[in-house]
């Protein structure tokens, strides 16, 4: 199903942020963000327009300064001064060091940036940028040392990051894999302005950024890995504090389903198939039939999953196999196991 993806890996086709710094737009960065959001929503025509008559990366424009990137780049900046890149909408000016719920301030850092060997197939090696900090507060993170000290790790320069980027491209990684991308949406589209090279875009979130981000990463983003953990508001709420979580992914995956392709990750909770497995393959079936279903059996109890006696265990046997009965019952065709 990640047919573009794999043109865009082999160089036959540009990717989409490629696309999108050819093309011209006029915009004043001193405008107000309103107007910045109208040229930018008239500029998304001109976007799907060339992304539907580009047939190969020979015919792609040479980039421009004042591109359609530029000016996602500019509103993101402008909306860091009152941050509601996720849905938590917290309005922090992280610019001015206020913090919000990730406590991410304007300045991104990462923790590690290599050569990933174990994510899917498809996309290994996968050139995967850990970033720090996090919009959710799973009880069982693994990575809760990076996602609870934003502030740790090394500091982000975009020039510098692009040329590690463009370093591994050509060394044979098949995209760039932003992880815990959301708080980080600006820095990430300053790394993309400063990138020459081709290379697919993967967003490797949770899927709870706010609707003006989805706007944002249409025309940027090649595939969308996302996780689609819950099946209903309350395990979000209990486990990963995720407010109206079920509305919010929903919503995004549809819009990814648009705008880029979609690996979609379920990680399977113990005790959670008929709440949150059962309900996710169902929707995925009704709604995005044709995305890369990855059905996941790596749950492991880390963390503070100790406080929570109900999933303070692997998966068994027996769950596994309940599992992989609903997605096979479901018809969905494109599955990883
Ligand atoms: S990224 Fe989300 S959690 Fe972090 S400050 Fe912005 S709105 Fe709040």
């Amino acid at each position: 199903m990640l047919f573009r993806y794999f043109d865009a890996m082999k160089d036959k086709l540009p990717s989409q942020f490629l696309i999108s710094k050819s093309l011209n737009v006029d915009f004043k960065k001193d405008s107000a963000l309103p107007e910045l959001w109208e040229i930018h929503d008239n500029a998304m025509w001109l976007f799907y327009e060339k992304l539907e008559g580009i047939d190969s990366i020979k015919e792609l424009p040479p980039p421009v300064e004042s591109s359609l990137l530029a000016l996602k780049g500019e509103i993101a900046d402008r909306i860091l001064e009152s941050c509601i890149f996720c849905e938590r909408r917290c309005g922090a000016n992280r610019r001015k060091k206020e913090l919000g719920y990730c406590r991410c301030e304007a300045v991104s850092h990462y923790s590690a940036e290599f050569q990933h060997f174990g994510e899917e197939p498809e996309l290994v090696p996968s050139h995967t940028i850990f970033f720090t900090g996090c919009n959710f507060s799973c009880v069982y993170c693994q990575n809760w040392e990076i996602s609870t000290s934003p502030q740790s790790g090394i500091s982000i320069l975009p020039e510098e990051l692009a040329r590690i980027i463009t370093l591994r491209r050509a060394y044979g990684s098949k995209n760039v894999n932003f992880v815990t991308p959301t708080p980080h949406t600006h820095v990430i589209l300053k790394i993309l302005n400063a990138l020459k090279v081709n290379v697919p875009v993967v967003w490797n979130s949770n899927m709870y950024y706010s609707q003006e981000i989805s706007k944002l990463l249409e025309g940027v983003v090649d595939v969308y890995l996302g996780d689609f953990r819950y099946g209903n508001d309350e395990c979000a709420g209990k486990y990963s504090n995720a407010p109206d979580y079920l509305r919010v992914v929903t919503r995004n995956f549809k819009k990814a389903y648009t705008s880029g392709e979609i690996l979609l990750r379920q990680l399977v909770l113990p005790g959670h198939i008929e709440c949150c497995t059962r309900p996710i393959v169902e929707w995925t079936k009704e709604h995005i039939p044709k995305v890369r279903f990855n059905l996941m059996f790596q749950y492991r109890p880390n963390y503070r999953a100790y406080e929570y006696p109900e999933i303070n265990r692997s998966l068994s046997p027996e769950e596994m196999r309940m599992a992989l009965d609903i997605v096979k019952e479901s018809g969905l065709e494109d599955v990883l196991v």
